[in-house]
């Protein structure tokens, strides 16, 4: 059988940068390129009871492994697959150390290893990920361009290491390139809050393959690079952790473990914060996602309903309140302000979400500054609203209407349930930010 192109050319890639050979097992390279991995086989598998993400458009270069530490500690049937993307020249450190040293460690040449500067201050992990998609970002997988000394071609390649990780030892957290805030779903198989996974535990990672991506000069880029420009921005966000449940019957590969199993309590917590299984995560995000497509529900009918009905009732009764003139005025005014303001909220969001998820930061940014502005409006109007209803109350009348204490009822009633309710709604908003933060 021929090689490849992607082979080929990751082969001479290697030799270029003086890959460590003795190191090389090329008896177990494989490659999942659109040639050698054909598109109806499968995405995922599972091993050792866990999604393993088939790196589809990459080609394994096999790193020779401790045979016997894999036999002793079970590896390749109960330690989950993982990808840490870096450079060629830390892959080749590493590899040559037999593992990924933490930040701090000194290497075998008398070098300390510094703390990425991208990586959070102060956090001395390993840092892997169960989605090839986050190992190739660019903030992790390096890129370079590499001209084929057989055909001077130009190719672009991209570095990642294919591990193998000890599951207890791992502690599982929310991507950190700000994707949640930009509502990019980073991986299809994985949800972003679980897509970095970090240790501190020695040897609990081992590679077993350098894999790299290799793109002919006119293949599009997909690695989404501008996912990474916002790494600072999201730095100092509270990371919530998950401890990633060991398994516990290791002995048939083919059980389909999902991750919905109990965590077990031999998971070992190096962190200080809460942690909680994977199972819950899921859970609980499906339960916030439905609790907020509800609130999302009310507010929309709220926003159009009240608006339409007072702009309605204060058109039809604008004559009829000789008590307080004001009273009808604030109603048309309190309608026209809400559907003018969420109409064009609305307008805004959806120009937002037609255009590509580039220039969604813009459309956000609009959006919510005049969401602002109308809530700040809304308030005001409020106060200004309850100065001219709430005193009214004690000495309105609705039946005679020639005195001056007249208010026609259907339009004072409408207009002091109107306010209560926007008092209710400003106490459901603060519960709902508390519960948030609790
Ligand atoms: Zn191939
Ligand atoms: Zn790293």
């Amino acid at each position: 059988m021929t090689e490849c192109e992607q082979s080929r050319v990751g082969r001479e890639f290697l030799d270029s940068v003086s890959w460590p050979t003795l190191l090389r097992r090329p008896a177990h390279d494989q490659c999942y390129c659109h040639q050698c991995y054909s598109s109806d086989l499968p995405d995922t598998l599972t091993v050792a009871g866990y999604t393993y993400v088939i790196p589809r458009g990459w080609s394994r270069f096999a790193v020779s492994v401790d045979e016997d530490f894999f036999n002793h500690h079970n590896v390749w049937k109960t330690w989950l697959n993982c990808y840490h993307g870096t450079s060629i020249d830390n892959a080749r450190s590493c590899v040559e150390h037999r593992q990924l040293l933490l930040p701090n460690d000194i290497t075998m040449y008398g070098k300390k290893l510094e703390i990425r500067e991208d990586h959070i201050p102060g956090e001395q992990y390993v840092f892997t990920t169960p989605s090839i998609k986050y190992a190739a970002l660019g903030c992790y997988g390096h890129t370079y361009d590499f001209r084929s000394p057989r055909d001077s071609k130009l190719y672009t390649i991209k570095v990642v290491l294919q591990c193998k990780q000890k599951p207890d030892s791992i502690i599982a957290q929310p991507e950190t390139v700000g994707a949640r805030e930009r509502e990019i779903k980073i991986c299809p198989h994985f949800p972003n809050e679980v897509l970095e996974w970090k240790t501190k535990h020695r040897s609990s990672v081992m590679i077993y393959g350098l894999l790299l991506q290799v793109k002919g000069e006119d293949a599009e880029d997909d690695s989404n690079l501008s996912l990474c420009q916002s790494i600072s921005i999201t730095e100092n966000q509270p990371h919530e952790s998950i401890i990633i449940p060991p398994q516990s019957a290791p002995s048939n590969e083919n059980v389909d473990n999902n991750p919905k199993s109990p965590p077990s309590n031999q998971a070992i917590d190096n962190n200080s914060k809460p942690t909680r299984s994977i199972a819950s995560t899921y859970r609980s995000k499906w339960a916030s996602m439905s609790r907020k497509r509800a609130a999302l529900l009310i507010i929309l009918v709220v926003s159009t309903f009240l608006p339409i009905a007072a702009l309605i009732i204060g058109q039809i009764y604008k004559n009829d309140c000789p008590m307080q003139p004001w009273i009808p005025r604030w109603l048309i005014i309190f309608g026209a302000m809400g559907l003018a303001g969420f109409g064009l909220i609305f307008i805004t969001m959806s120009i937002t979400f037609q255009r590509c998820s580039k220039d969604t930061e813009v459309g956000n940014d609009i959006s919510s500054y005049m969401f602002c502005l109308l809530i700040l409006f809304f308030l005001a109007w409020l106060i200004a609203g309850s100065v001219w209803i709430f005193p009214a109350n004690l000495e309105v009348q609705f039946n005679e209407t020639n005195k001056k204490t007249y208010c026609h009822k259907t339009l004072y009633k409408f207009a002091f349930g109107l306010s209560l309710v926007q008092y209710s709604l400003i106490g459901v908003l603060i519960c709902c930010c508390l519960g948030n933060v609790f």
